[in-house]
């Protein structure tokens, strides 16, 4: 199989949260020369507004649940518009919902486009809460620190732009366990609907940052990219 014809490359990567998605996107999206669009970032930008509909968001975000499936697939075909998607997107947390996954399938078949590939991040529940708890972001630059597995060289200051690093607010053992029962409950039947369609690859998230992304990186080679 080989990735669009027009050498675009369009991939989902799933999996639960802390699993490690927006570490690696971060990487792939300079290896690949494609957009990393990530609703979580999205959906972090329009907290920070000071309207009801950012305030709305930040309760839902805070306590772990999933905001509505209409406000997220808005914004993801909003995104998906910009003209940087041309080549191609590598999508991070969404869909999260079958209907989310549903209303993608019809928005790139609209588009004249397909999914090359969806990627299933595994790891145990365990080692998501040990990576959850321990996650650091810097606020200025969105780097991701880990207190133990990526300790910043000075501990509340970003290594590469010196910002101060946060703890996510959803980041707390309440909302962690809710996003992986939501997780458990909502997103993890979205595997099987992209199962069905022959589009699902399963990588192991376990090891380092480095050695995951190879193994991703594998499944890209392999379509052709
Ligand atoms: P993330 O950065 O992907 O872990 O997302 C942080 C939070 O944003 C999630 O726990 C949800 O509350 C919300 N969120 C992100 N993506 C979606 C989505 N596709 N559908 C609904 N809520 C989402």
């Amino acid at each position: 199989m080989s990735g669009g014809t027009d050498g675009s490359l369009r991939l989902v990567l799933f999996g639960a949260p802390g699993v490690g998605k927006g570490t690696q996107a971060a990487v792939l999206k300079e290896k690949l020369a494609v957009p990393h669009i990530a609703t979580g970032d999205l959906l972090r930008a329009a907290m920070q507004a000071d309207t009801p509909t950012g305030r709305q968001i930040r309760k839902i975000v805070g306590r772990g649940e999933l905001v509505p499936d209409a406000l997220v697939s808005r914004m993801i075909e909003e995104r998906l518009t910009a003209s940087d998607s041309g080549r191609g997107f590598l999508l991070d947390g969404y869909p999260r919902t079958l209907e989310q996954a549903v209303f993608l399938d019809r928005l790139v078949e609209r588009r004249g486009m397909r999914l090359d590939r969806v990627i299933n991040l595994e790891l145990p529940a365990a080692e998501i809460i040990g990576r959850l708890t321990g996650r650091r972001i810097c606020g200025a630059c969105g780097a991701i620190f880990h207190l133990r597995f990526d300790p910043p060289q000075d501990g509340a200051r970003c290594d590469r732009c010196r910002g101060e690093l946060r703890q996510r607010s959803d980041d707390t053992e309440t909302a962690i366990a809710e996003r992986l029962r939501v997780y458990r409950a909502q997103t993890e039947p979205v595997i099987e609907h992209y199962e069905t369609q022959g589009l699902l690859t399963t990588v192991d998230g376990n090891g380092s940052p480095a050695e995951v992304t190879e193994r991703l990186m594998q499944v890209v080679r392999a379509l052709g990219r």
